[in-house]
């Protein structure tokens, strides 16, 4: 059964507590990435997905719209914020390999690469020179640094009782700088909050936020940074409400990268 992405912002971490879950520009082999399995143990051979089976990662019907897709600039959910961006939109990252089995550190690798596939930004191991960087660890919950690059070691935490590629791709979207959708300035055309439902300690996580830049891309119902409908429920009643009801069961439920996700992302880092 599927899970669901929950995430709460406390000032710079964003926490996941449920969690279950372009354009193709530039993609170049990921030599560096390769460098990075060298460093695990003997006998945990990692491979990369194969450019087949990516695809089969991403919805058909993204990879309808990107066949379509016309760029343009005038229409750029993000953090406004400019220096945020990851310097040359290099991401360096480091792996508690002591903290993660071999199957997890796969689905890490499969997550930066369906990331890296489908936008220009390149993660590759850190460095010693490299002061700003991922470090993916198990804490005590499910959590990203966020928005964006803050300056130094910013954590991606992912304990087993959320991890798996879809909340490894939604804590990754946070390092990058996405916020939750459910959190854009213009929410409230395409949802209803129902506060009434709230755990208290958590509304917080719904406030719409001002640091958010939409890009003038359209609200995303599929985004993988989106709630799902019971989300912090206190009494397992409705707390997000899809205002178009075809969407009502499909919030917070995606396994995959959106059109809208990958077009975002390309848009805040200058992809060509
Ligand atoms: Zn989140």
């Amino acid at each position: 059964m599927m899970r669901n992405i929950v995430c709460f912002a406390v000032v710079l971490v964003v926490a996941d507590l449920y969690l279950t879950s372009g354009r193709f520009v530039n993609y170049v082999p990921n030599d560096r990435l390769e460098d990075a399995k060298d460093k695990v143990s003997v006998g945990d051979e990692l491979t990369a997905l194969e450019d087949e089976s990516l695809d089969s990662g991403v919805t058909k019907n993204s990879r309808n719209l990107l066949n379509h897709l016309i760029p343009t600039r005038e229409k750029r959910k993000a953090v406004k914020d400019s220096s945020r961006r990851w310097t040359n939109n290099e991401i360096p990252f480091e792996i508690d390999y002591f903290q993660f089995n071999k199957d997890e550190v796969q689905i890490i690798y499969d997550a930066m690469y369906i990331w890296q596939h489908h936008t220009c930004l390149r993660f590759r191991p850190r460095e010693t020179h490299d002061r700003n960087f991922v470090k993916f660890m198990k804490g005590e919950f499910c959590y990203s640094t966020t928005h964006g690059m803050n300056g130094g070691q910013q954590n991606i935490s992912l304990p087993q009782v959320c991890f798996n590629r879809q909340s490894t791709l939604h804590e990754i979207g946070h390092a990058i700088g996405f916020y939750h959708e459910h959190k854009r300035p213009d929410r409230d055309q395409y949802i209803t909050v129902h506060e009434e439902n709230i755990e208290d300690k958590f509304k917080y996580a719904f406030e719409k936020s001002n640091e958010i830049e939409t890009y003038g891309l359209p609200y995303d119902y599929t985004s993988i940074m989106h709630y799902p409908w019971n989300a912090f429920s206190k009494n397992n009643e409705i707390t997000i409400q899809t205002k178009d009801p075809s969407f009502q069961n499909i919030i917070g439920q995606t396994q995959d990268l959106s059109y809208y996700d990958i077009q975002l992302a390309n848009l805040m880092y200058n992809c060509r």
